[in-house]
């Protein structure tokens, strides 16, 4: 390109304040901050000076740089819809909140509050009043604690009770949970010594008490929570490590992971560890996340003998682990739930997950169904199909519930590109692939999402 007309090009482009004052631009002021919509034109202008003197011929495009602006209008962390099937995904944020949940933080996040205050006499308080008398109704324990989450509560319990002391643990029970969290670097990092028994498939009580001397600190048992180990096994029960805990005035701890409240054998799902079962089988300390089966906010929940969770409470430590006001707020108004049955089954988000009736998902599966028809006609092939979602969580690891699921195969793009463009739509919409098709399942997917699933399919097969 000739010397002085690229001069002239690159005098033509206009200033960040021109850019600014054109309307288009403008208007994005009201969605996205002032600072990154000034930074995305510099760089825009910039980019294209360089172009320009390398030769290009492009032109400044306010269109394409109102586009790249607009990528920022929303948050970065924002809802979406989950029609994987995995009801506790992480990746997905696991439980979705109650109702009363959502309306209590707005409450407490809007104003001040009393987190920390004891309203009968005006002095501070420690914010764990606010939980306890509701999780010593629930579970029947004696105190309880809550802090980050169930990985914190860990590190609490066996840096409190077991600080250079030997921690006795089946082989069998040697878990890795995902996300770096594996039961022999958490004991490592709590300053315990970990002490395996048995081996992996079978674990036997005199291996426990072979193991016990006078630098024993607590026994602990982990929840398979996320495996099984079938064939020739044998674990003991938490009432004989109860009892050799007794014998030798050593704490039993039982991490449960997910520990539910509700026997959800009792609705046909497959039964879950409770809480109040490991209480009534005399464990001191029992700890498992808020946000599994408790459908609450993240946490960890910590239940038990009351000495030993006053000693927790002074451990340093927990001031590191404790939770704010938001995750107290919600967490009160979802274990306010477990005191009322009736309200429990209509109003907790989850367990409305788990117990959604098959002839439902079947309902929205064709109403979804229908919606596409009318679209696409011949040019996607869709099946409502039988199918089988998953807890997930690290709960109920092999087991699966039936639910009904619209599987789509696109005839002009891949199933992936179609995976990939459900997530870039707004709100971001999650599938799973299973047999070369793009399926949707309807145990996690509510009836008033159908319609926003069909437009993001609309824009993402058109
Ligand atoms: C899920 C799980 C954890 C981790 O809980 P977080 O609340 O995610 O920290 C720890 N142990 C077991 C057995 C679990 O299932």
């Amino acid at each position: 390109m000739d010397e002085t007309a690229q001069q002239e090009r690159l005098r033509n482009l206009p200033s960040v304040d021109k850019v600014l004052s054109d309307l288009k631009i403008a208007s994005l002021l009201e969605k996205v901050p002032r600072q990154i919509v000034l930074n995305t034109i510099r760089d825009y202008l910039e980019n294209l000076r360089s172009q320009i003197v390398g030769g290009s011929d492009k032109e400044f495009d306010i269109e394409s740089l109102a586009k790249t602006i607009e990528q920022h209008k929303r948050l970065s962390l924002r809802r979406a819809i989950n029609g994987i099937g995995v009801v506790l995904h992480t990746g997905l944020g696991r439980a979705p909140l109650s109702k009363t949940a959502q309306a209590a933080l707005i409450e407490v996040s809007e104003n001040f509050s009393n987190l920390a205050i004891d309203l009968e006499n005006g002095r501070r308080a420690e914010r764990y009043f606010h939980v306890e008398n509701l999780l010593r109704d629930i579970t029947g324990a004696e105190s309880a604690l809550v802090v980050n989450n169930n990985a914190a509560a860990t590190m609490l319990i066996l840096n409190t009770l077991a600080e250079n002391r030997e921690v006795v643990i089946s082989r069998g029970q040697l878990v890795e949970i995902g996300g770096a969290f594996r039961m022999p670097d958490v004991m490592k990092r709590s300053n315990a010594i970990m002490k395996e028994v048995g081996t992996t498939n079978r674990t036997h009580l005199r291996d426990y008490a072979a193991a016990i001397n006078e630098k024993t600190g607590l026994i602990i048992r982990v929840h398979m929570s996320n495996y099984r180990i079938i064939g020739f096994t044998k674990e003991v029960s938490l009432e004989d490590l109860v009892a050799l805990g007794r014998k030798h005035n050593i704490p039993v701890v039982d991490d449960l992971g997910s520990g539910a409240f509700i026997d959800l054998s009792k609705f046909g799902l497959p039964k879950e560890p409770m809480v109040q079962e490991s209480i009534g089988a005399g464990a001191d300390i029992i700890c498992f996340s808020g946000d599994k089966l408790i459908g609450g906010p993240q946490c960890g929940i910590i239940v038990g003998k009351k000495q030993y969770i006053d000693a927790m409470k002074k451990n340093p430590l927990t001031r590191a682990l404790r939770c704010g006001k938001l995750t107290y707020t919600a967490l009160e108004a979802t274990l306010r739930l477990f005191l009322d049955e009736e309200k429990l089954l209509k109003g907790h988000a989850l367990l409305r997950i788990l117990l959604k009736p098959i002839n439902q998902m079947e309902k929205e599966a064709k109403s979804l169904y229908k919606k596409s028809q009318v679209l696409f006609g011949d040019e996607v092939q869709m099946t409502i199909k039988d199918s089988l979602s998953e807890i997930g969580g690290g709960s109920l690891a092999t087991e699966s519930m039936p639910t009904k699921v619209l599987a789509i195969k696109p005839k002009k793009i891949s199933v992936e590109a179609l995976a990939k463009k459900m997530r870039l739509y707004d709100p971001p919409v999650f599938g799973r692939i299973e047999n070369d098709e793009y399926l949707l399942d309807f145990r996690t997917i509510r009836s008033d999402e159908i319609a926003t699933i069909a437009n993001a399919l609309k824009s993402s097969l058109s």
